[in-house]
């Protein structure tokens, strides 16, 4: 029998890019009015944290580029109940990523997209969109569509506001929807303990929340254009106590509103001594600023006492990338 070339032994293999993106927090997340479109603008500090999800992706040669599976790995450390609300159709944000770069790029195949979810599910830490930019940069890789940067975030801003961030990475100012990036310098990691929650909180329902707890107050917010100087100076010099009376989140009382359990959880890492405590983007999860990793470490132990699940994390940290 005739060995096989080279050639097709390549064609026949399947590839398989394996892709990691951080969820993320707001540092500072000021919301404006309810505008004509449905949209609020917003003024938002990202911040990547060292949680991430994993997506792998396999070519699947032979198959056309709408035969696209999911699958969740059961390496994934949420809840299987949480796990079991994901969906695995056209609904999931990783899907339409790939149908995405599937449309620009010359020779596109089905393929099977293998998630690993780390991220809690309608947290306010933007999971779907970090499976959105993993699968954009896997598609990317998989495919040779040589994207730049740019056009995979102009493709990220298509599926949801939090997807460009997700690809960025690192610290950034968000305006417009939050989609509207600058990077912002954040040299130092800071150290943060993450309390997610045994639910999650839909993004519109906190939204609508918020206008009406601020129609009932008769409470007319400006349009925001910039994010407090002080998160920035902060971020700039590391500096947790700096950044500590600075973080702010607009949504944070709609959350509360929604789920007063939250209110006990951000006092209870108050009395721990957490340096700050805030809901992440519409939440429900918390987080709490320490002063370094040790101050993280002993914050979480303490917290786990009292009976929460609490994760010491690092931000900010890199965006999407290829794991080798
Ligand atoms: P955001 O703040 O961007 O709305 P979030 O972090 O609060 O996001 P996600 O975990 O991204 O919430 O998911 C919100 C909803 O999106 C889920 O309830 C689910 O129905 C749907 N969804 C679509 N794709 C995914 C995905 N890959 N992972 C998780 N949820 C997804």
């Amino acid at each position: 029998m005739e060995p096989l070339s080279n050639d097709l032994l390549w064609a026949a293999a399947p590839r398989r890019v394996k892709v990691r993106a951080p969820g993320k927090i707001n540092a500072y997340f000021e919301v404006g009015p309810l505008r004509g479109d449905g949209y609020h603008s917003v003024a938002s500090t990202y911040l990547a944290v060292s949680l991430y999800e994993e997506v792998a992706v396999t070519a699947r040669p032979g198959t056309p580029p709408t035969d696209i599976t999911v699958s969740i790995s059961p390496d994934s450390t949420l809840a299987p109940e949480q796990l079991a609300g994901i969906p695995l159709d056209a609904g999931n944000l990783a899907v339409r990523a790939a149908l995405l770069v599937a449309d620009i790029s010359e020779n596109p195949t089905g393929i099977h997209i293998e998630i690993t979810k780390h991220v809690p599910i309608a947290g306010g830490m933007g999971g779907g969109s970090a499976d959105a930019a993993a699968t954009l940069v896997a598609c990317d890789s998989l495919w040779h569509a040589g994207l730049s940067r740019e056009e995979l975030a102009q493709l990220g801003s298509e599926l949801g506001a939090d997807v460009p961030f997700a690809l960025l990475g690192g610290a950034a100012v968000g305006l417009g929807v939050g989609d509207q990036l600058t990077a912002a310098l954040a040299p130092t990691p800071l150290h943060w303990v993450l309390v997610p929650a045994g639910f999650g909180l839909s993004t519109p329902v906190v939204y609508g929340a918020l206008d009406a707890l601020r129609a009932a107050e008769g409470a007319q917010p400006a349009e925001p254009a910039e994010v407090a100087a002080g998160v920035l100076t902060a971020l700039r010099a590391g500096d947790a106590h700096a950044l500590a009376p600075c973080l702010h989140n607009d949504l944070q009382a709609a959350a509360e509103s929604l789920e007063p359990s939250l209110t006990l959880v951000l006092a209870q890492g108050a009395e721990l001594g957490a340096l700050a405590s805030l809901v992440s983007g519409s939440g429900p999860t918390v987080a709490f600023l320490a002063a370094d990793a040790e101050h993280a470490k002993e914050l979480a132990a303490a917290l786990a006492e009292r009976g929460h699940e609490a994760w010491p994390v690092e931000g900010p940290v890199h965006g999407a990338h290829l794991v080798p």
